[in-house]
């Protein structure tokens, strides 16, 4: 891995250069202080001065809905239109590895070409952040990345630090090689472990990822789900938040006046009632608290067995979205034994006082 600099002044150039051929999506800002990666036609629109989007990227990748294909009686057309040469430019480490989680999964059994050709298109290119207080990534180890990108940029003020991941990242540092220095100077290797020091220190938020396995087991049965199941609203937000979730829905759309079908894929969400709908009616997950219990089984303890690490990347978008205030967090709380800090249950306390 081959680490280069380049001037704060030399970003644009760089990003107008490589741009050329291929869409630049980067984050923008979206009211006062909420931020959306976006498609940017004028790079001053760029902000980088952000904790996470409220969507994760993994939306750009594979949109909310796309149409897979057209069936006709005799055959089927594919439709990859969803699939664009893409350059994916500012994205924090915890949303790389949300990527990488999303990777596994579309390859795990079978190749999702869906998926794995819009992900070849699409150029990462990283860039470091900065924790507040909804950060959960240092618990689950996601606050640094090693992989996954084509390019990293580490902010130092004045000069950025810039890991290359890929041979495609080498390709593009090529593009335009005289905007970037070799030498790295004492003082840019001084600055850069200072700022790694001080962002250690500045997580407000853990979470003892390591025991929630064997909590899910053990508290299998608690009441603490019925309770969590009795708060949620089932309104599905969490999942559309969050970088690892990939529950998908495929519907058959007829086409008016033609003898074929469009056979489109659209989100879901396993804490939705009909996600677990089947035909004839019956539904196999029912209760809330049930759907809960699922969703949190894949994040804290299904892909740990599996993989060795959860499937949650701390991004602390379901802390800062649930309407109710259930969340990695407070579920985490509540199953190492300190009680349920959902909303309604502040407010039942707040009734009884
Ligand atoms: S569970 Fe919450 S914190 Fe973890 S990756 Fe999903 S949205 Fe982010
Ligand atoms: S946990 Fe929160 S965000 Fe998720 S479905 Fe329930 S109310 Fe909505």
């Amino acid at each position: 891995m081959k680490i280069v600099k380049l001037k704060k002044e030399n970003l644009f150039p760089f990003l107008e250069v490589i741009s050329k051929d291929a869409d630049l999506w980067a984050p923008v800002k979206k009211n006062s202080d909420r931020h959306v990666f976006k498609m940017i036609d004028d790079l001053t629109h760029i902000n980088l001065d952000y904790t996470r989007t409220i969507l994760p990227p993994r939306n750009i990748i594979l949109p909310p809905e796309i149409r897979m294909f057209r069936a006709t009686p005799l055959e089927y057309e594919p439709n990859f239109s969803h699939v664009a040469k893409r350059i994916l430019f500012g994205v924090h480490p915890c949303d790389i590895h949300g990527l990488l989680i999303m990777d596994k999964f579309y390859s795990f059994m079978y190749d999702d070409p869906y998926y794995i050709e819009s992900r070849k298109n699409t150029i990462i290119l990283g860039h470091s952040c900065w924790p507040d207080e909804n950060c959960l990534c240092k618990s689950t180890n996601t606050h640094i990345v090693e992989e996954g990108y084509d390019l990293f940029f580490t902010d130092l003020k004045k000069n950025y630090l810039v890991w290359i991941g890929s041979s495609r990242g080498d390709d593009l540092i090529r593009m335009k090689p005289d905007l970037f220095e070799e030498e790295i100077a004492n003082e840019d290797i001084q600055s850069f472990i200072r700022r790694r020091e001080e962002k250690d220190k500045a997580f407000q938020t853990e979470i003892n990822f390591t025991a929630m396995p064997d909590l899910m087991e053990l508290k299998y049965n608690d009441p603490l789900w019925d309770e969590l199941g009795t708060a949620c609203l089932a309104c599905g937000s969490c999942s559309n938040v969050c970088p690892t979730c990939n529950c998908y829905n495929v519907e058959d759309k007829p086409v008016l006046g033609e003898n074929c079908s469009d056979i489109s894929r659209c989100w879901d969400a396993c804490t939705l009632e009909n996600y677990s709908g089947v035909a004839g009616g019956e539904n196999f997950r029912e209760k809330r608290s049930e759907r809960l219990k699922l969703w949190y089984t894949h994040k804290l303890q299904a892909y740990i067995s599996k993989y060795g690490k959860p499937a949650c990347v701390g991004c602390g978008r379901c802390v800062v979205t649930c309407p109710v205030d259930i969340n990695v967090l407070t579920v985490g709380k509540a199953l190492d034994g300190n009680g349920i800090d959902s909303f309604w249950s502040r407010l039942s306390k707040e009734v009884t006082r």
